[in-house]
Parts: structure tokens; C-alpha cells; sequence
């Protein structure tokens, strides 16, 4: 994913997710330009957590100030509508594994003031793996209300049940899925059950469909499988709650692991879904006006 090619794909609001590894190794592994200087960091030093996530959201003003013209940053639904209208892309940050050690309810504080706008409360120690699903731990209850306070996202992807139905039960307004699937069509721990589903819904949330293969269908994942995907969810909890949320960056290669090259093909989907017979409205809402009622309901 670059600029060029979500402009080409026709892309007009972008996660850019925030990173806050806080080991060297993933650290070197995510942004390999910072290896340099990590020597003189060790692993727990929760400073390497936090000055990751500065380094990224620096990135992302850098990158936002070389391109005035094709680039703006979102923290609310108007950026993107303004983006769109002057045929911009919006970049929303994110941070998908909770805050950076040691992080604070001040932290998160400064954090939205430089613009982070969404926050997965999956930290490192409860996704080692994507079948370790960790209760959420006390501070978590602090940050969804923080959060919820300040105006923020609240993204149970890389949750498992438990924690879940934890934020399900804390988060007082919507809160979203930011990629996942139906764990009916593809039992993979990451995707979501029906009740999961329903549940998400009720509280007037969005799940966005990925594209990453193993969360599509262990035998032949494809774009049509994927488009399966979003006709399962849409008749389950209705075309309201169902957006897109692929993921290209975040699988070690889309080429190779995704059902879509990149995401100058995002208009595939759109075809797709017109050929099966979702009127132009509908698929409006799955491309994003769900994304923006919810960013309206929640965004400060
Ligand atoms: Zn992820």
C-alpha cells in the first residue's frame, strides 16, 4: 500500500496503524529503518514501545506535509467528507495492540491530542498467538472509559471471546471490529461467532471484512469467498453493520496472502458486490457510510 495505489483504488479514509512494539525484534521487524538505534534499547524498556508510536505518528505528519495535496489527517467524520470532496485520501490513526508499556491514562491523553482516534485494547499479552485469547486486565476498563470520554474508537479486533464480550459489556455506545470475518464461514479464532456478530450490531457497530486468506477459508480462499463473507454478515445482522477492513499491510505480503493483489483492486469488490445484486445504496454503506455513522456517533 502506498499513496499512488490507494488513489488508484479509489481509497478516501486510511487506517494507518500506529506501532508500539515494544521489542527490539518487532521493532526491527516493522520499522527495519529504526535498527540502528536500538541496541541501546532493551526489551521491556517502555520507552521503545512509546517512542515507536511517536516515530509512527511523526511518519505520518511528515508524510501528510509532502503531500498537502493528496493528503490530510482524519480525527473526525468531517476530515473525511472534506477529504473526499477535495479528492484527498484521510489518514486516521490507529494503534491495534492497546497503548505502549507503561503507557498512562495521560498517555493516551497526549496520544489523542497528536490525533490517534483508535484504539485495539488487544495488548501483546493476550495475543501471543491468535488462539491465546487473555482476559482484559484493569487498566483496560480505565481506557475504554478514557476513551469513550475523549471521543475515541474502541476496536476489538485481535480480541478473542472473552475479552470481547468484555468491551461488549463496558463500551457504553458502538464499538467496531476493524478486521475480522464470519467465524460461521471460517472457524479461525480472529473471526467473529454469530452471537459475537449480533452483538456488535445491537450496539450499533461495524465489523470490516479482511482479505487475508486464512480468515477467508482454510481450503480455497478467494475474492468471491471473501464477498461470501459480507452477504453472511449482511444476513445475519443486516447491511448496516458491514464494512471493509483489509488489512494489506498487516499479513507479511498481500500478494501472497491476501485474496486481492493490492489495493488498487478494491474496485473488484465493488463490482462484486453489484453483481450480486446490492443496489448502489448498499454498497455505499459496506465501502464506508457505516464507517461514517459510527465515526459521526463517536468521533471528537
Ligand atoms: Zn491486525
Amino acid at each position: 500500500m502506498d499513496l499512488p495505489r490507494l488513489m488508484e483504488g479509489g481509497v478516501t479514509c486510511q487506517m494507518m496503524a500506529i506501532c508500539n512494539a515494544d521489542s527490539p525484534a518487532s521493532v526491527a521487524l516493522r520499522r527495519p529503518e529504526r535498527a540502528a538505534s536500538l541496541p541501546r534499547m532493551r526489551k521491556g524498556d517502555s520507552l521503545l514501545g512509546l517512542s515507536s508510536a511517536l516515530d509512527c505518528i511523526e511518519l505520518v505528519f511528515r508524510e501528510i506535509a509532502k503531500n498537502p495535496d493528496k493528503l490530510t489527517l482524519a480525527t473526525k467524520a468531517e476530515d473525511v467528507r472534506k477529504a473526499k470532496e477535495e479528492g484527498k485520501v484521510a489518514l486516521m490513526m490507529s494503534i491495534e495492540s492497546r497503548l505502549p508499556s507503561g503507557a498512562t491514562l495521560d498517555t493516551l491523553r497526549i496520544l489523542y491530542r497528536l490525533g490517534l482516534r483508535c484504539v485495539a485494547l488487544s495488548g501483546y499479552e493476550n495475543r501471543k498467538s491468535d488462539t491465546i485469547g487473555g482476559p482484559l486486565d484493569p487498566f483496560a476498563f480505565d481506557l475504554i472509559d478514557e476513551m469513550e470520554k475523549l471521543g475515541m474508537l474502541v476496536d476489538v479486533s485481535h480480541l478473542l471471546e472473552e475479552g470481547f464480550w468484555q468491551v461488549a459489556k463496558a463500551v457504553k455506545g458502538p464499538f467496531i471490529d476493524t478486521h475480522g470475518n464470519a467465524y460461521s464461514l471460517c472457524p479461525h479464532p480472529r473471526n467473529l461467532k454469530d452471537d459475537q456478530l449480533k452483538a456488535l450490531a445491537e450496539a450499533g457497530g461495524v465489523i470490516g471484512v479482511m482479505s487475508y486468506k486464512p480468515f477467508i477459508d482454510a481450503q480455497a480462499p478467494s475474492l468471491s469467498r471473501m464477498l461470501d463473507h459480507i452477504d453472511y454478515i449482511v444476513g445475519l445482522i443486516g447491511i448496516d453493520h458491514v464494512g471493509l477492513g483489509m488489512d494489506f499491510d498487516g499479513m507479511g505480503g498481500a500478494k501472497k496472502n491476501a485474496v486481492l493483489n493490492d489495493v488498487t483492486e478494491m474496485p473488484l469488490i465493488t463490482e462484486g458486490l453489484l453483481e450480486r445484486g446490492y443496489s448502489k445504496k448498499e454498497v455505499k454503506k459496506i465501502l464506508g457510510e457505516n464507517y461514517m455513522r459510527v465515526f459521526d456517533a463517536v468521533l471528537r
